[in-house]
C-alpha cells in the first residue's frame, strides 16, 4: 500500500458547535475586535437576530434584514453603502446561504471580519467563494463567483436548536446541497485523502439523519447530526472547488430564479449518474455512506432519498421552462472547467431532460 501525492489547501477558521452555543455570539464576536457590529439577518431569523442584538447591545452599528439569493449586485450594493454610512468595523450574519452571501459581498469591499451563525445547511460559511448575481457584465442573469480569503467568515457559530424551525420544504432541499458539496469534493479540482474523509463522513451523518429531521424538525440529535454534516460538507468545498452538478445549479439558479436548494436536490442524482461511469468507485463509496441497499446505486439512493423526504425530483416541479434547456446546457458546458466525465452540451442537455421529467436515474 502506498498514499498517492496530494496537495491540501486547508483554511482556517474557528468553529463553536453545539445545542445553545447561540449564547456564546457576544464573547466570540469580541475575539474580532469589532466596536461598530453590522449584524444581517434572514427575515425568518428575525427571532435569532433579536437575540444576537441584546448579547452585542451598544456595539452594533447597524441591522439588515434584507437578503436574496445568489445575492443580486443591486443588494449588495445598498448594503455596502449602508455599512459604510454605519462606519461598521465587523460583521455578524445570520441565517441561510444568502445572509452569509452578502456578507461576503461587503467582506469583500469592506475588508471586515465576519462571524457566521447558519440556519440552514448550506455551507458557505465554511468557504471563501462568494457569488454576486447580475447586471455588471450586462447580462442580467448571470451568477458570478470568485474565491477570496477575506470574505470566509473567521468565526462559525454552529447551534443545531437554530434549525429546528426550519420548514421541511427547505430542511430537505438545503440538506442536499450540502450532499452535492460532499459527492463533488470528491472529485473536485484540489480533491484529497482527507477531505474525502470528512465529504463520506458528510454523506453519512446527512443520510442517517435526514428523514428524521424532515418527520420530526425538532428532534434535536438529528437537527446535530445534519448541521454537522453540512459543516463537513462546508469544509469540503472550501477545500476543493465544484463541478458539472453545482455548474450546472448555478446556471439554473441564476438564469430561472430557481430555489437554490431544490434545484440541488433534482439535479444531484443525475449529476452522479452522469459522473458514475468516470468515477464507479467513489460512487460506491458515496452509495455505501448513504446507506444504499445492495444493488442500488449511489445515483439512485440519493433520487430515492429525495422522494421518501418530498423534496422536488423533476425541473418541471420547479416550473423551469421546457424552453430554458438548450440554453443551460449550453451555460452549464461553458461553466464546467472540471469534471470526471466529460462534458459536452448533447450529453449535458440530455441529463437535463431526465431532470426535467423527474427520470429516475437507471
Ligand atoms: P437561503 O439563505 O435563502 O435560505 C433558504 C430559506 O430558508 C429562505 O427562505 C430563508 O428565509 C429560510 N430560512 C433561513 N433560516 C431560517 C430559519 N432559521 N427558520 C426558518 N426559515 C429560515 O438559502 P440557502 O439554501 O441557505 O443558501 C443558498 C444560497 O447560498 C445560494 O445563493 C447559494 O449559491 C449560496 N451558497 C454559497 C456557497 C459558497 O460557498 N459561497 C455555498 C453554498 C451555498
Amino acid at each position: 500500500m502506498s498514499t498517492a501525492p496530494f496537495t491540501y489547501d486547508a483554511n482556517p477558521g474557528r468553529v463553536v458547535f453545539g445545542i445553545g452555543s447561540l449564547a456564546r455570539v457576544g464573547e466570540e464576536s469580541a475575539r474580532l475586535g469589532g466596536r461598530r457590529v453590522l449584524v444581517i439577518t434572514d427575515a425568518e431569523a428575525k427571532a435569532i437576530a433579536d437575540a444576537v442584538v441584546e448579547q452585542l447591545g451598544d456595539r452594533v452599528a447597524l441591522v439588515w434584514d434584507e437578503v436574496a439569493q445568489h445575492v443580486p449586485i443591486e443588494l449588495a450594493e445598498r448594503a455596502r453603502a449602508a455599512a459604510t454610512a454605519a462606519a461598521i468595523d465587523s460583521i455578524v450574519c445570520i441565517g441561510g446561504g444568502s445572509s452569509t452571501g452578502l456578507a461576503k459581498a461587503i467582506a469583500l469591499t469592506h475588508g471586515v471580519p465576519v462571524l457566521a451563525v447558519p440556519t440552514t445547511y448550506a455551507g458557505s460559511e465554511m468557504t471563501p467563494i462568494y457569488g454576486l448575481t447580475g447586471p455588471s457584465g450586462g447580462d442580467t442573469s448571470r451568477k458570478a463567483t470568485g474565491k477570496d480569503p477575506i470574505v470566509q467568515p473567521r468565526i462559525v457559530i454552529y447551534d443545531p436548536e437554530l434549525t429546528v424551525g426550519l420548514p421541511a420544504a427547505v430542511t430537505g432541499p438545503s440538506a442536499f446541497n450540502a450532499l452535492a458539496h460532499c459527492v463533488e469534493a470528491l472529485y473536485a479540482a484540489g480533491a484529497n485523502p482527507v477531505i474525502t474523509l470528512l465529504a463520506l463522513d458528510g454523506i453519512a451523518a446527512i443520510g442517517r439523519s435526514i428523514t428524521t429531521c424532515v418527520r420530526e424538525p425538532a428532534n434535536v440529535d438529528a437537527r446535530s447530526d445534519v448541521l454537522y454534516g453540512a459543516y463537513l460538507a462546508g469544509v469540503s468545498l472550501g477545500a476543493t472547488g465544484t463541478a458539472l452538478h453545482h455548474k450546472c445549479c448555478h446556471v439554473l439558479g441564476g438564469t430561472f430564479h430557481l430555489v437554490h436548494g431544490e434545484v440541488n436536490a433534482v439535479i444531484l442524482p443525475h449529476a452522479v449518474a452522469y459522473n458514475a461511469p468516470a468515477v464507479p468507485e467513489l460512487m460506491v463509496k458515496v452509495g455505501t455512506a448513504l446507506g444504499a441497499p445492495a444493488g442500488v446505486s449511489a445515483a439512485r439512493a440519493l433520487f430515492d432519498l429525495a422522494a421518501s423526504i418530498g423534496a422536488p425530483s423533476s425541473l418541471k416541479a420547479l416550473s423551469m421552462p421546457h424552453e430554458g434547456l438548450d440554453d443551460a446546457a449550453a451555460r452549464t458546458v461553458a461553466d464546467t472547467t472540471v469534471n470526471p466525465r466529460p462534458v459536452n452540451v448533447a450529453s449535458v442537455r440530455a441529463m437535463l431532460e431526465d431532470a426535467y421529467e423527474g427520470r429516475r436515474p437507471a
